[in-house]
């Protein structure tokens, strides 16, 4: 299938991007990239390899090693695999996100992964997520969404999703860790998160995930023209 059109969808940790991202994918018929995958798993490597993440030059020597694949499954789930092994789990682990958080500050790393992510929407009709794929990736994207909630409003919804996944989790500290993400992710040099001057911004502090998945569908086909066929719509 050749491109017909991409959805950059940028945003802080904890804003409901790829659940929302995702469903749209299947409702659309396209394809989703969940582009803070790929970053979890450069910050895996590093953790597992012992080096100081923040180091540019210790993360850079490591990088030619790595051999990042994205599959999807049969469900059309996206799985992360590091040198050929499926690390699409180890990657979710809250300390795993702080790895990722802290490689993604590095140019070196975000100039290595950068040619994979436009490759993916060069291909297919994608729904990308991240921070910087409305100003960076994907800056020709036919539509940019900037998708946020309030800090508190992502750490209440953080700490349910995991309590129904059976995790205790402390609200102080993933409230925390979102606060740590938000400020490391939106203060750094390289390619900071900030909205496109084109994006669109939807608000989800006051809604819940059904209303906010309407609404970007009815923004979606506004502003691109196209209707959902598949079985999420
Ligand atoms: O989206 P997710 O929370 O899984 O991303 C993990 C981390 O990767 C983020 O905290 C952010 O620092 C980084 N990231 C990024 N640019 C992207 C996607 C993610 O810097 N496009």
């Amino acid at each position: 299938m050749s491109r017909q059109y991409a959805i950059a969808i940028d945003g802080p940790s904890g804003a409901g991007k790829s659940s929302l991202a995702q469903r749209c994918a299947k409702a659309f018929g396209i394809i989703y990239v969940d582009t803070g995958a790929i970053y979890r798993t450069v910050g895996l490597a590093a953790y597992r390899q012992g080096i100081d993440r923040k180091d540019e030059e210790a993360v850079s020597q490591i990088l030619p090693g790595l051999q990042i694949e994205m599959r999807y499954d049969d469900n059309g789930e996206q799985r992360m695999y590091l040198n050929g092994e499926d690390v699409s789990r180890e990657i979710r682990m809250p300390e795993i996100s702080i790895c990722a958080s802290d490689v993604s500050a590095l140019p070196k790393v975000r100039a290595f992964l950068l040619e994979m992510q436009r490759q993916l929407a060069r291909e297919n009709n994608v729904i990308m997520d991240g921070r910087d794929i409305g100003t960076v990736v994907l800056p020709d994207a036919e539509l940019k969404i900037f998708l946020t909630a309030s800090a508190q409003a992502r750490a209440e919804r953080r700490v349910k999703q995991l309590e129904e996944k059976g995790v205790k989790a402390d609200f102080a500290e993933v409230l925390r860790d979102i606060q740590y993400r938000d400020d490391q992710d939106s203060n750094r040099a390289a390619a900071p998160l900030r909205a496109a001057e084109d994006a669109v911004l939807l608000d989800t502090t006051e809604i819940d995930f059904d209303a906010s998945f309407a609404k970007l569908c009815e923004i979606i086909e506004e502003r691109l023209g196209v209707l959902p066929t598949g079985e999420a719509s």
